[in-house]
């Protein structure tokens, strides 16, 4: 069954396909225009850094962006952007995202949490609901580009979210340290059954720059990157370093003030998807 003829709305789509009942409904007082989504295959890659980047990048270029942290369990996303104390607001019916110092909204468990300590214990299926619920009642008003960190992993929770969110796109974010081929192999598989495009892979952690002779020093050994991404027909879209300002600026909550070019090409090019 093909989805090509999907435009996204299941009130007016003719499509006749078996996920129709899993998209949640967009927020009624929200226009988003784009959803781009952010895998990996396990925690600590730099999913929720690489999210981040894509939407600073996007909001420099005048875009009104959000980011949506799907990461129900390890939620990392407001500290980055320094709104962690954000209270977020709920009028009964909707509840209103936190808002950057450059206006990016976003939207967290962590922003619900009374205590930001707290561990996130839900199951499965509470996990994915309350992604949908970040969907479906935030208001999160006209947005150009929605970035979503996705659970980590390819499991029945990152499925069901791949499942009830509208993505128009997927960037793969992989380690050196990792079996980038059966990582890339699986998010390929996943993305192919909803039939949503993959726009690339984002090597983290790739190499670290020497400071005194601006050599790249490949730490963790040859990168299989460039390999699996033929194997699969994918672009590598940038290949980040260690970088010890981006972690600093991170932890933070300066990433809006953080400057690199990394990733600019491929922002650019997300405008023509
Ligand atoms: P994930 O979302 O995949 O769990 P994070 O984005 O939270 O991963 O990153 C995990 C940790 O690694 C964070 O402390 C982050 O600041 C750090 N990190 C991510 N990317 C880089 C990088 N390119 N250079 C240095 N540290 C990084």
């Amino acid at each position: 069954m093909g989805m090509s003829d999907c435009n996204h709305d299941c009130e007016s789509c003719q499509q006749d396909c078996s996920e129709r009942s899993f998209i949640a409904p967009m927020n009624m007082n929200s226009n988003i225009k784009k959803v781009i989504g952010v895998v990996s295959g396990k925690g600590g890659v730099g999913k929720s850094s690489i999210t981040s980047l894509l939407a600073v990048l996007k909001s420099r270029e005048g875009k009104k962006v959000a980011v949506l942290d799907g990461d129900i369990t390890g939620p990392s996303i407001p500290k980055i952007f320094g709104v962690e104390d954000f209270q977020v607001f709920s009028d009964g019916t909707e509840i209103y995202p936190a808002n950057t110092a450059n206006d990016i909204q976003i939207m967290s468990t962590n922003l619900l949490l009374e205590n930001k300590d707290d561990p996130v214990v839900w199951r499965g299926p509470i996990l994915a609901g309350t992604v949908k619920q970040f969907w479906s009642d935030v208001h999160w008003g006209d947005i150009d580009y929605m970035f979503v960190d996705m659970p980590p992993g390819t499991g029945d929770v990152p499925l069901t979210v791949f499942q009830s969110l509208p993505l128009d796109g997927i960037v793969i974010v992989t380690s050196p340290q990792e079996l980038v081929s059966m990582i890339v192999g699986k998010a390929v598989k996943m993305a192919k059954q909803m039939d949503i495009p993959i726009l690339g892979i984002v090597e983290n952690m790739s190499y670290v720059i020497c400071p005194d002779c601006q050599k790249k020093i490949y730490v963790f050994g040859k990168s299989h990157v460039d390999e699996a991404a033929k194997e699969y027909g994918l672009k590598v879209l940038g290949k980040i370093p260690l970088d010890s300002t981006f972690v600093s600026m991170s932890d933070k909550g300066l990433i809006e003030e953080f400057d690199n070019d990394w990733l600019e090409d491929f922002s650019k090019e997300i405008e023509s998807i």
